[in-house]
């Protein structure tokens, strides 16, 4: 495959709209597609062309980067209308960046076969906080030519590439990462509430947990940097962490593996969603738990 210069990105939110901004300022043309009007806009004023419809976007593109937020709206960018692979593919290839169920994965990549498209599963670690610093961690499936050809690419969107083997593993790793982050992601917030009801402030009980092994990435940086400083706008949002907690315990489930906490979490996930904070960055778990002590505390 020729050196890749021009992309095609679908999904320009909180992610995709860092990581398009990134490759704009490396040295690569980026026409993406969202449907948000905002987002589109975004795009153009940071150097990029925004196009009418996925197909539009993939049509110069040497490369197609999905950065969506579920299987379902990656399906409806690939094969709904005006989507990519109408497009004859010319030896291109496909990077769905989106967190999907591996099975979606599997499935999108035999789609992608099909019409002629290679397709490769890759993953994102990290926040988008990181992404706009071009830190991402890229976890990477599929065929080894097509790792080697997106290589610079990701380099342009992050600083780490893990290789986890075919399509479809690389998705399975970021469910179980973000079980891991997402579980912890509730525990942190528990375990503040009950610093704060023994009247112990948060910046005090937050030193004791990183000065300890209690500490986590949650403890460190997104609780610090995100509802502690009264900003709950999603950087990555409860309802995306619920989507990724739910995969991830249907997983557990189909391979008969015991997930106390993955059901406990999704409860506290499911609640947050019914208070009306499912638009909210993860983190704002503190607030909604906060709430339901306060109406327990009334009853
Ligand atoms: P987001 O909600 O901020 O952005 C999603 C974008 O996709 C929105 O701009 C929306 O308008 C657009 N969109 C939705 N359906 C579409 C469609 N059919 N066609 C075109 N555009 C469409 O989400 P995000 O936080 O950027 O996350 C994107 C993906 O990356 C998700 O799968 C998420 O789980 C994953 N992820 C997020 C983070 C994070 O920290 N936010 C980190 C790693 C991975």
């Amino acid at each position: 495959m020729a050196a890749i210069a021009n992309i095609g990105f679908i999904g320009l939110g909180a992610m995709g709209s860092a990581m398009a901004r990134n490759l704009l300022t490396t040295r690569y043309r980026v026409t993406g597609y969202d449907l948000s009007a905002a987002a589109q806009d975004r795009l153009a004023a940071a150097g990029g062309t925004a196009a009418a419809s996925p197909r539009a976007a993939a049509e110069a593109a040497d490369l197609v980067i999905t950065m969506l937020p579920d299987a379902p709206d990656v399906d409806a960018a690939l094969t709904g209308e005006g989507g990519i692979l109408s497009l004859p593919s010319q030896g291109r290839l496909l990077m769905n960046c989106s967190t999907i169920d591996p099975a979606e994965a599997r499935r999108f990549a035999a789609k992608a076969a099909d019409a002629g498209w290679s397709y490769l599963d890759c993953a994102v670690g990290r926040t988008a906080t990181q992404a706009a610093e071009g830190k991402c961690l890229f976890l990477l499936g599929g065929e080894t030519g097509d790792k080697l050809a997106v290589g610079p690419v990701l380099k342009a969107m992050g600083d780490s590439v893990i290789d986890c083997g075919a399509v479809g593993q690389a998705s399975a790793m970021k469910i179980v990462n973000n079980y891991l982050a997402l579980v912890g992601c509730l525990a942190t917030a528990e375990a503040l509430m009950l610093a704060r009801a023994a009247s112990v402030k948060d910046v005090a009980a937050l030193d004791v947990i990183n000065g300890t092994s209690a500490r986590n990435g949650n403890s460190m940086q997104n609780f610090p940097n995100k509802v502690l400083k009264g900003d709950v706008s999603p950087g990555f949002s409860l309802d995306l962490g619920r989507k990724d907690l739910a995969i991830a315990v249907a997983a557990m489930k189909r391979e008969g593996l015991s997930s106390f906490l993955g059901e406990q979490a999704l409860k506290a996930f499911d609640s947050a969603r019914e208070e009306g904070h499912g638009g909210n960055d993860c983190t704002d778990l503190l607030n909604v738990l906060s709430k339901l002590s306060e109406r327990r505390q009334g009853d």
